[in-house]
C-alpha cells in the first residue's frame, strides 16, 4: 500500500459516503428530490470539514446523466470528470489567489454563456471571504440575475467577512467539525473494509490530532500505515505525533496522588530523556484530569473505550474531586508559564511540583508530602472541649461540625451572640446576611444537633460588624501558616535543589498553606 493512496480512495464521492454532515446532507437531498434547486450555496465550516468535497458531490448530483439526483450514479462521464477533475462546466476558484475584480469579472463573463456538457455550469468558489469589495460587487450583480444554468457554490472559513448582500441571496449551510471519536469510528470502519489491522487507540490518537478534520485524519492515516509498514499500532502512531503515552499520565497522577516526590521527578526525566512534548504532556494531562473530573461528577459522560480504564478508575478513587479541579487548573496555567519557564523541562517539573504541594482549602491531608513538609495541615488542637460540651468558643465548634457548602460558610462568618442549654444564637455581618438563608440554617441546625446529641433551636440574625467569627481567625492563623510554609520551602533540601538547578525563586505569593479542618 503506498503513501496518500487511503486519503485519495476514500474521499466522499456522494451524500452517503459523507460522514458527520447529516444535517446538511438531509437538507440538500430535500432539495434535489424536491427539485427546488437554489442558484446560491454557502458552506461555511473550519478548514477540512469538506465544504469543496461537498461541493463536488453537489455538482455531479445537478449534472449527473441520469437526471438531477441525490444519488449520482458515478458511472456516466459527467460523474467520472467530476471526480476526476477534469469537468469543463464545474470551475474552482480559490478566492484567496484570485482576489482582483478583473479576475472576478472575466469568471463572471464566461458564466452567462450556456454550459458546454453538463446540464449547469457549477462555480465553486473557496475562501470567498477573501474576494476584494469590488469583486463581491462585480459578483452581486450575477446573483440578483442569475442565469438560468448557472450554479455558486461559495465556501468560507469566515462567513463574518462576507457581505450582507451576498449572505442573503444564499442558501446557508454550516458544516459541523468532527468529534474525535467519530473521526476514529470511521477510519476503523475503513480500515476493515481495506483488510488493515489496527489497534484502536491509534485510531483515537489520529481522531484528537486530527481536531476536526477528516481530511488530515485521512492524511495522518495514510502517514501511519507507511510508518508502521502497513499496521497501524498505538505506539506507533504515538510515535509519529510527538504523542505522549497515557501511561506516563497515568504514572503521574498517581505519584501526584501518593505524594510521591521521588517518583513524580523520575518520570518527568524518563519523558525528557524521551524528547516529548512537555507542552502537549500538559495538554493531556489536562485533559486526563478532565476526565477524572467527569469520572467523579457524571461517570456516565466517560468514554466507553478509556485505554487502561481499571487503572484510571482506581486513580479516580484516590483524588478527591476538588484536587482534580486544582490540579486542572494549574496544568492550563503551566501550559501558559511554559514559554517563560528557563527550559520546557523545567516549566514542567515546577508544574508538576505545584500539583505535589498544593491542595484546595479544606481538604483532607494527603498521605506523604516529602516535598512539603510544612504545608501539611496542621491538626485542630485547640480547646479541650468536652465532647457533647460547649464551652462557648463557637469558631472552635465550627472546625469541628460536620457540615459543609454554604451552611458552613454561614457558621464561620458567624458569630455567637449568646447560647443556653439547647439553644444557639449567632449574628452575621450585613455583608454576609445571603448566607442566613432558611436552607443553611436548617442544614447548620442538623449539623449542631447531630454533634451534641439532642435537638437545638437555633437563631441567626443579621448585625453590623462582628468580631470573632471562625472565618477572621482563619484568615489571620492562614497568613501565620502562609508565612511558615514559605519559609519551610525555602530552607526545603528539595526546593533548595531545584532553585539551584534550575536558577529559580520561589514566588511567596504562590505559597498556599492548608486550611485546618478537624
Ligand atoms: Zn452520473
Amino acid at each position: 500500500m503506498s503513501y496518500q493512496v487511503l486519503a485519495r480512495k476514500w474521499r466522499p464521492r456522494d451524500f452517503a459516503s459523507l460522514v458527520g454532515q447529516e444535517h446538511v446532507v438531509r437538507a440538500l437531498r430535500h432539495a434535489l428530490e424536491h427539485n427546488r434547486l437554489h442558484h446560491a450555496y454557502l458552506f461555511t465550516g473550519t478548514r477540512g470539514v469538506g465544504k469543496t468535497t461537498l461541493a463536488r458531490i453537489l455538482a455531479k448530483c445537478l449534472n449527473c446523466e441520469t437526471g438531477i439526483t441525490a444519488e449520482p450514479c458515478g458511472k456516466c462521464s459527467a460523474c467520472q470528470e467530476i471526480d476526476g477533475g477534469r469537468f469543463v462546466d464545474l470551475l474552482e476558484v480559490d478566492a484567496a489567489t484570485n482576489t482582483r475584480v478583473d479576475e472576478m469579472r472575466q469568471l463572471l463573463d464566461t458564466a452567462q454563456y450556456a454550459p458546454t456538457r453538463g446540464r449547469f455550469k457549477v462555480y465553486v468558489i473557496d475562501e470567498v471571504h477573501m474576494l476584494s469589495n469590488s469583486a463581491f460587487n462585480a459578483m452581486l450583480k450575477t446573483l440578483e440575475e442569475p442565469p438560468e444554468h448557472l450554479k455558486f457554490v461559495l465556501a468560507t472559513t469566515d462567513p463574518q467577512r462576507i457581505p450582507v448582500t451576498v449572505l442573503s441571496r444564499c442558501l446557508q449551510f454550516n458544516l459541523k467539525q468532527m468529534p474525535p471519536a467519530a473521526v476514529a469510528e470511521h477510519l476503523a470502519r475503513l480500515l476493515k473494509a481495506e483488510g488493515v489491522e489496527f489497534e484502536q487507540p491509534a485510531l483515537q490518537l489520529i481522531g484528537r490530532a486530527a481536531a476536526g478534520s477528516m481530511r488530515d485524519a485521512l492524511s495522518l492515516l495514510d502517514q501511519a500505515i507507511s510508518h508502521g509498514a502497513g499496521r497501524i499500532l498505538a505506539a506507533g502512531v504515538r510515535d509519529m505525533l510527538g504523542t505522549v503515552d497515557q501511561t506516563y499520565l497515568l504514572r503521574l497522577l498517581e505519584a501526584i496522588a501518593e505524594g510521591d516526590g521521588a517518583a513524580l521527578m523520575g518520570i518527568a526525566g524518563e519523558m525528557q530523556a524521551r524528547s516529548l512534548s512537555f507542552d502537549a504532556a500538559l495538554q493531556d494531562l489536562a485533559g486526563m484530569l478532565l476526565k477524572l473530573a467527569l469520572a467523579h461528577a457524571v461517570p456516565d459522560a466517560l468514554e466507553t473505550e478509556l485505554p487502561e480504564r481499571e487503572r484510571f478508575l482506581a486513580l479516580a478513587g484516590r483524588m478527591d474531586a476538588e484536587s482534580v479541579q486544582l490540579c486542572y487548573q494549574i496544568a492550563l496555567q503551566g501550559r501558559e508559564d511554559l514559554a517563560l519557564a528557563p527550559d520546557e523541562h523545567a516549566g514542567f517539573v515546577m508544574t508538576l511540583l505545584r500539583m505535589l504541594v498544593f491542595r484546595p482549602e479544606h481538604d483532607a491531608p494527603r498521605a506523604a508530602q516529602p516535598a512539603a513538609p510544612a504545608i501539611r495541615p496542621r491538626s485542630a488542637s485547640g480547646g479541650a472541649v468536652a465532647s457533647g460540651g460547649f464551652d462557648g468558643d463557637w469558631p472552635e465548634l465550627v472546625r469541628r461540625l460536620a457540615v459543609t457548602g454554604a451552611a458552613r460558610e454561614l457558621a464561620r462568618n458567624s458569630a455567637l451572640a449568646r447560647f443556653a442549654e439547647g439553644a444557639i444564637e449567632l449574628t452575621v455581618p450585613k455583608a454576609m446576611a445571603h448566607l442566613a438563608e432558611r436552607n443553611y440554617l436548617d442544614k447548620l441546625k442538623a449539623a449542631l444537633e447531630q454533634h451534641f446529641g439532642r435537638a437545638v433551636v437555633l437563631k441567626v440574625g443579621v448585625g453590623e460588624a462582628v468580631n470573632g467569627t471562625a472565618a477572621a481567625i482563619d484568615a489571620g492563623e492562614r497568613e501565620a501558616r502562609r508565612a511558615d510554609a514559605a519559609k519551610a520551602v525555602q530552607q526545603d533540601k528539595f526546593v533548595q535543589d531545584l532553585v539551584d538547578i534550575f536558577d529559580a525563586k520561589v514566588v511567596g505569593s504562590t505559597i498556599k498553606a492548608g486550611a485546618d479542618k478537624a
